[in-house]
Parts: structure tokens; sequence; C-alpha cells
């Protein structure tokens, strides 16, 4: 059993450059083809040791009061299904209080509380020392949200069934995201009920994996890639909030490499050429409409890394 006193775990944000969602199964989920990018936008968490059986957490930074610290947030939910797993000798012995440090929007379609789940798998792994396989903590990721698995893989990945099934994607070079983060958010379980209800009695193909966007992404080139963007949710999202659409029509004015919302939006991705078109589309996009943030974040990055693996003491 490890003594640490804290590990911090970074975790990164993602965008998805292909998102194309399948009819609804009996279970109620969607089976999809999507293309992940993991971006340069990070939550932080550190765990520190507590007696057996406490899990709480604080959570700072950006957006911070729209999330929950109790026994809801993501973060809380991964650790104690880490618990759960470690079996029943160990279990009693385990508990964490978790600092979530915030900068992916929330809310925002950028799976910030799939990051903080999947730090806070791999950070109390570690503070415990139960040493869990990647395997591992991918099956109880996967378990905790379709996201989450993709956090701790990161780079760019194909994600098939739920999102969870994993193939890294080959790709050449890195791409320049400007990201616009809207004033409002949106729930992910609503855009999905409304993308069905928009598509209702409509006869759909089983999602696939676009070829062209498999070859921009070999190719490097930006424009190719930001011709192939596609995201299945982008309708839904705009019919909730309309006034995306105004935003999209304005990003297209300043001729970007390529724009799509990201994953259920609102927050809305726009692809540039290099890093010096990025600088200049922040630029031109600082008082686009409906918009609370502008940021730049280039990918792929990394998934979840331990930053500060603490200092490990003494075994009791
Ligand atoms: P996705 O892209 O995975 O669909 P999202 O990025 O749109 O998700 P999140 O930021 O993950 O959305 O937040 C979704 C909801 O989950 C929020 O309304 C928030 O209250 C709740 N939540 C619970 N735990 C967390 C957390 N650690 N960080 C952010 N939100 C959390």
């Amino acid at each position: 059993m490890g003594t640490r006193t804290s590990v911090t775990v970074r975790a990164p944000a993602k965008i998805n450059l292909q998102l194309s969602v399948g009819e609804p199964a009996a279970d109620g989920f969607h089976p999809l083809a999507t293309v992940f990018q993991a971006v340069g936008l990070h939550d932080e968490v550190t765990a520190v040791p507590a007696p057996g059986g406490t899990f709480t957490c604080e959570v700072s930074g950006v957006d911070a009061a729209m999330v929950p610290c109790d026994s809801s947030n993501l973060a809380v939910r991964a650790a104690r299904a880490l618990v759960a797993a470690a079996g029943p000798e160990t279990a009693p012995r385990l508990g964490v209080h978790l600092s979530i440090r915030k900068q992916i929007p929330v809310a925002g379609g950028m799976a910030g509380g799939s990051a903080d789940a999947a730090a806070a798998l791999l950070a109390c792994d570690t503070l415990w020392g139960l040493d869990l396989d990647r395997a591992q903590l991918t099956d109880l990721a996967a378990g905790l949200g379709s996201d989450v698995p993709f956090s701790l893989l990161g780079g760019t990945a194909v994600g098939l069934g739920r999102g969870d099934r994993l193939t890294p994607a080959l790709g050449r070079g890195s791409w320049h995201w400007v990201l616009l983060v809207s004033r409002s958010s949106l729930s992910t379980p609503a855009v999905y009920r409304e993308l069905d209800r928009l598509r209702a009695g409509r006869l759909l193909v089983e999602p696939r994996v676009s070829e062209p966007l498999m070859q921009a992404l070999r190719s490097g080139e930006a424009n190719a890639l930001g011709a192939a963007l596609h995201n299945d949710l982008q309708h839904a999202a705009v019919s909730l909030l309309p006034e995306l659409d105004q935003l999209l029509e304005h990003v297209r004015d300043h001729e970007p490499a390529g724009v799509l919302v990201s994953g259920s939006g609102p927050t809305v991705a726009v692809l540039a050429e290099d890093d010096q078109h990025a600088a200049e589309l922040a630029v031109a996009l600082a008082d686009a409409p409906g918009v609370s943030r502008v940021l730049r974040a280039s990918g792929p990055v990394h998934g979840c890394r331990i930053v500060d693996p603490g200092v490990r003491g003494v075994a009791p």
C-alpha cells in the first residue's frame, strides 16, 4: 500500500473531429463513429489521502461554481469506482480528498467532467499504490462514461461503440485550434434527445469513420482536415441554441481552415492553417457574438499524465 502525500494528474480536453451518431439501441445508447483529438487545454486533479471511506472534493478555476462538489462529481465517482475494484480487504482503508483545478469549459462539449474522472482514476491508483494496469483503468473508465477512456489515452483516436472502443489514428504534425467558449451551456443528454427528435422517422445508416478525414489527418493539410470535419450533433445543438448558427456564419466569414461545434456544444472549434493563422483568428474572433472566452489550443497532446507524484513515505 502506497503512502504518498499527494498525486497531481493533468487531463486534456477533447475535440471530436468527426462525430457520427447512429440509431439509439434498446438501452438508449447511440452507436458512434468518432475521431477524438486531445488538445492542450487541461484540468488538474490533485488527490490527497483521507480517512478510509471519505471521498470529498473541491473545485477551483474557470466555471467552478457550475461543478457539483458532492458525490455526483465525476472525479469522486471515479475514486469510488476504483475503491470498488480494489477488493474487500483494501477498500475500507481507502479515502481521498480531490482538488480539481478547471480550465476546460464546463458543459461545453469538451469532455471536462470525463477528463476529471480519468485524472482521478490515475491519481487515486497512484496515491493508493494499487498499480492497476492500463487495461484495468480503461475498463473502469468506460464504466464511468463514453469519453473517459479517451481522456486516459489522448492523442488522436478513432472511437467506436459508445466511443469507448479506441484505436489510435495515424496523423502528421500539429493542428492549431481557436476555441470559442459560449456564454451558454448545453446538456449532452438534451442534445442527443434533440437529435433523435429531429431525425424521427428517418432511416439511418450505421455510423462509419470518414476515410477523407483519416486521409486528411495523414496528409497534415489543415484545409483538407477542415473540409472533412463533421459533427452530427451540430444540427441539434443549433436547434437548441439558435444563436450558434449566427456564430458559425460569423466564423466562416473569417475563412478558417474549418469550423465545427465541439461534441454536444456549445463550444465552437475553429481550425487554423498554422500557429500564426490561429493567433490572427483569435484576435479577429475576440468579439464574436455569444462568446465569453476565446482560447487557443493545439493538438494532439498526451492523455492523462502524472505531473506531481508527491512524496512516497514509509508504509505504516
Ligand atoms: P461531454 O463533452 O463529455 O459531453 P461536457 O464537456 O459537455 O461533456 P462537462 O463539463 O463534462 O460537459 O459537464 C457536464 C455536467 O457534469 C455539468 O453540468 C456538471 O455539473 C457535471 N459535472 C460533474 N462532475 C464534473 C466535473 N468534475 N467537471 C465538470 N462537470 C462536472
